[in-house]
């Protein structure tokens, strides 16, 4: 059922026993949400669990409360409200759906939401969940500390490209304005983000070089093996490369995080992707979207490939 920004504060101040999760492979959006919520949760003295099927990568490790995060484990937990941030999909959450034993309240801005929740408060227009949370906590009149105003900052300005993408509105800039005022700190937070292993560096070299181009150059996929990943197997930003060549109008990014199993981003200058995401079983947005596709590396990239050049075909030739 959706539900208005009134109802879901409602809700969220009627319950006490609430378990926060998101979205796997956890980005600045999902888990910046995720700790804002139970900042502002716990101070109205509520008991809150922070769940997450996934490890929090080490560049988040900057953002305040981090360490309350937990994976879900065998053991059933009873609550009063499963809240799930940013994940427009149930399988989105992994294992923690089967975890806890609550009613589900989703908040999200993802345009493919497939409304699996009991509660849903949905709005693709905001940049970020984050967006959707400060707008929630000035309704229910939530004092914005330092720790929220940096978890709510990363949130926002990670999920529209600081400010550069076509989901950055006048209220997104606005926000992030208000939220330096409560003490979130820019120069800080890009520079927590940005600084990467030297091994991360060295790889992304090794990345570039498998640089494609296909259909007359508007389509440029990356491909990174697992043996250009390290430990922390973070490929943030990676995107971006093939995203900003001239005439590139989408990019893809294929991760094969281990055999057989490829994580994929895609990237658009201007036609819609989230449609295509959704058609491998992903989602996203209509310039971002993702899927994880099964199968060897040249049978995704075939199938995957095959796809994106068939969709900007039919876009332009109809
Ligand atoms: P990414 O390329 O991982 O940065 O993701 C871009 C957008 O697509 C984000 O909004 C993700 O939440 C969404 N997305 C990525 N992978 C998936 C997936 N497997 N299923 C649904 N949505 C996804
Ligand atoms: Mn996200
Ligand atoms: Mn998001």
């Amino acid at each position: 059922m959706e539900i208005s920004l009134e109802r879901t504060a409602e809700l969220l101040s009627n319950n006490s026993n609430i378990v926060i999760t998101a979205h796997v492979h956890p980005d600045g959006d999902s888990l910046g949400s995720m700790l804002a919520l139970d900042k502002c949760l716990s101070s109205m003295g509520k008991n809150v669990q922070l769940i997450l099927d996934d490890a929090v990568p080490d560049m988040y490790d900057f953002l305040p409360g981090t360490c309350k995060i937990i994976k879900p484990n065998s053991q059933k937990i009873k609550a009063d409200l499963l809240v799930v941030l940013d994940a427009s999909d149930i399988e989105r959450i992994g294992h923690v759906r089967a975890a806890v034993d609550a009613p589900v309240l989703n908040i999200d801005h993802h345009i493919s939401n497939t409304k699996f929740a009991d509660y849903l408060f949905l709005d693709s227009d905001a940049a970020a969940t984050g967006e959707i949370l400060f707008k929630l906590f000035k309704h229910m009149n939530t004092t914005i500390d330092p720790d929220i105003a940096t978890s709510l900052y990363t949130a926002i300005a990670t999920d529209c490209g600081f400010f550069r993408y076509a989901n950055t509105s006048s209220n997104t800039m606005r926000y992030c304005a208000e939220l330096i005022d409560f003490g979130a700190k820019p120069n800080l937070i890009s520079e927590a983000l940005e600084a990467r292993p030297l091994a991360a560096i060295t790889n992304l070299s090794k990345m570039l070089d498998t640089l494609e181009l296909f259909f007359d150059g508007k389509v440029a996929a990356i491909t990174v093996l697992p043996e250009m990943l390290t430990d922390n197997d973070n490929t943030e930003g990676v995107i971006n490369y093939p995203r900003i060549i001239e005439g590139v109008e989408i990019a893809i990014m294929f991760k094969f995080v281990e055999d057989g199993i490829c994580r994929i981003s895609l990237r658009s200058a201007r036609v819609d992707v989230s449609q295509l995401a959704l058609s491998f079983g992903g989602g996203g947005h209509a310039r971002a979207a993702g899927c994880t596709v099964s199968g060897t590396v040249a049978e995704v990239k075939e199938k995957v490939i095959g796809a994106v050049i068939e969709h900007l075909q039919a876009d332009y030739y109809g």
